[in-house]
């Protein structure tokens, strides 16, 4: 290896083994010796990687270095898709249909997942439209997957299917745009060709593979874009200097290090939410340095008061809440020694604390309606409704392990009124997104599920006789619910979720029509999960083969039913009872007044 001079002392031009001359920046190395060692980066070089932790990579010499000022530009239009191998695989909606819609993503979706610049990527798009040609070929899966996102988030409305005027029936479904970005991911392989692009894809793809019934490959593609994410040093980058008046330069790599920030601030709020599926997680909150997104919107990136709503808002609310999960997982102790029940039961109900003392804090242009500021922000309602379904269903996903106990016994009264309280207020919300005929968001359905389930139960939990009245309310809530899901398009988390409620009732003796629960009979668990499949399988829009029904019901606890554990005790250690529905209400509190 040659180590040829330079005028800049600090970066060193090497020469690997295949004779390409490979530059390293040793400036761009920390200079102390644990963040990587510095023997460490160079030692990279033979492997091909790089731990540096140089995002954007504009004046590195890693190997994802962007030297020549072509690549330099996020509009360097270096690929063009016409005549490419690209083109003749999938197939690409008609422009004018395209250009409503990545404008309608922009101004009306971008808040929900906030991972990319919306100014950049319109730029990026009218290239496309007008040439051809884009920046790279996994451009191309970021397009699919916003295209695929926005129909998603329309086809179920009457209202703005007009106001957004495409013929969505005479154009790609959601799943043929989802797929076109799949196979041009594969196509360009990316997992060897490391771009920031498949990570955007695969991120905002969230918003769709779930109503697809692809969550299995969602799961998937998420943790392989987290590593490629790390790859790239999503997670280590460097704060940037706020320089007053920026030179076009200076004003890319600013956004280009923001989008960095707000791509992983989304992916922590994807892994940390996704615990229940696995109980893992794949970001240590431990070995990341890149911080929160700043509240700021696109046009100057100019931090604003947290009173102040922004394109970012929504997910730096989020990312308080996910943060929360990784230290509750820990909580409960190793996964093959858990903690004692009691000790895993006292951590959810500090977790359950803090919490709340977060959602008391959000700013209050999300908590209740400001007709000033949603005259300007048109998607200020949508995402303060929204926030109110993920909130009471952030409260459930932290009572999740002892939530199916909950319905059997008495010990854990808190988490079932608890629960049951943040599903009333999850099913209410939903009915007023679906009467107002607004934008449809991925969890909505998820979570209305999960809140249908947590009544089911309610409704036959043998811990506690509720009068006829609550139990007519939570039939009616159900019940609404169902038809409600049963009438989606296109979305088969939905039709899943029929199936389960149909399962529950069928399971526990009831039909639809009457239900009456069986006196004295505990939920049976495997005969509810044997009904689901049943059901799915007659109902070709429910097919089971990937639903994790398990995280909707939730897991058992290791230990959960050991002797010697003292309800007394327990409610003396939840020395703050506060009723859930009040409290939230308290919180949002314009919401429609509880029924209970
Ligand atoms: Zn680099």
């Amino acid at each position: 290896m040659e180590i040829a001079p330079s005028s800049d002392s600090s970066l060193q031009l090497l020469e690997s083994a295949d004779g390409k001359q490979m530059r390293h920046r040793f400036a761009e190395a920390p200079s102390d010796n644990t963040d990587p060692p510095l023997l460490t980066a160079i030692e990279h070089l033979a492997w091909g990687r790089n731990s540096a932790g140089c995002y954007p990579h504009r004046r590195c010499g890693c190997q994802y270095a962007r030297i020549d000022p072509e690549s330099l530009s996020t509009n360097s239009a270096s690929f063009q898709i016409f005549g490419s191998a690209l083109e003749s695989m999938v197939d690409f909606p008609r422009i004018t249909d395209a250009q409503k819609l990545v404008k309608f993503h922009v101004y009306h979706i971008a808040w929900h997942h906030n991972c990319f610049h919306g100014p950049t990527f319109l730029q990026q798009c009218e290239v496309f439209w007008a040439s051809g040609r884009c920046d790279h070929p996994l451009w191309i899966a970021l397009y699919f997957a916003v295209l695929s996102c926005t129909i998603n988030s329309i086809q179920n409305s009457h209202k703005l299917r007009s106001q957004v005027d495409v013929n969505l029936d005479a154009m790609q479904t959601t799943q043929q745009l989802f797929s076109a970005m799949v196979q041009t991911m594969y196509s360009s392989h990316f997992l060897n060709n490391l771009s920031i692009y498949s990570v955007q894809a695969v991120v905002i793809s969230t918003e769709v593979a779930h109503n697809l019934g692809l969550s299995q490959l969602n799961a998937t593609l998420f943790n392989a874009a987290v590593r490629i994410a790390e790859c790239l040093g999503l997670h280590k980058i460097k704060d940037h200097p706020q320089i007053p008046a920026p030179n076009r330069d200076q004003w890319e790599e600013r956004i280009e290090r923001e989008v960095g920030r707000r791509i992983w601030c989304q992916m922590i709020i994807q892994d940390h939410f996704a615990i229940p599926f696995t109980d893992t997680y794949s970001i240590s909150p431990m070995h990341y340095s890149t911080n929160r997104p700043i509240n700021a919107d696109d046009y100057n990136l100019v931090e604003m008061p947290a009173s102040t709503p922004t394109i970012s808002t929504y997910v730096r609310v989020l990312v308080n809440l996910a943060a929360l999960m990784p230290d509750l997982c820990d909580g409960l102790g190793p996964m093959n020694k858990r903690k004692s029940t009691r000790e895993q039961y006292e951590r959810i109900l500090q977790v359950d604390q803090k919490m709340r003392t977060i959602v008391q804090n959000i700013p209050p242009f999300l908590l209740r309606p400001d007709k000033a500021k949603e005259a300007q922000i048109p998607w200020l309602r949508i995402a303060r409704r929204s926030l109110a379904i993920t909130a009471a269903e952030k409260i459930i996903m932290v009572h999740r392990p002892f939530l199916f106990h909950s319905f059997n016994d008495a010990k854990y009264t808190h988490t079932r009124r608890t629960c049951v309280a943040a599903a009333m207020t999850i099913l209410r919300e939903h009915e007023t997104i679906v009467e107002e005929d607004d934008l449809s968001i991925w969890t909505h359905s998820a979570f209305a599920i999960t809140a249908a389930v947590i009544l089911c139960f309610e409704f036959y939990s043998i811990v506690e006789e509720i009068d006829s009245a609550k139990k007519e309310l939570y039939r009616d809530a159900v019940l609404t619910a169902r038809d409600r899901l049963a009438s989606r398009h296109s979305d088969v988390l939905a039709q899943r979720g029929v199936a389960l409620v149909d399962a529950i009732f069928i399971s526990e003796g009831s039909s639809l029509g009457a239900l009456e629960p069986i006196p004295g009979m505990p939920i049976d668990f495997n005969r509810i999960l044997a009904n689901f499949a049943t059901l799915s399988k007659l109902n070709p829009h429910a097919d089971a083969d990937d639903m994790s029904i398990t995280k909707l019901l939730g897991s058992t606890p290791e230990g959960s039913g050991s002797a010697g554990f003292d309800a007394d005790e327990m409610a003396m250690a939840w020395n703050q009872e506060i009723d859930f529905d009040a409290w939230f209400n308290g919180v949002f509190n314009t919401l429609q007044t509880p029924p209970l």
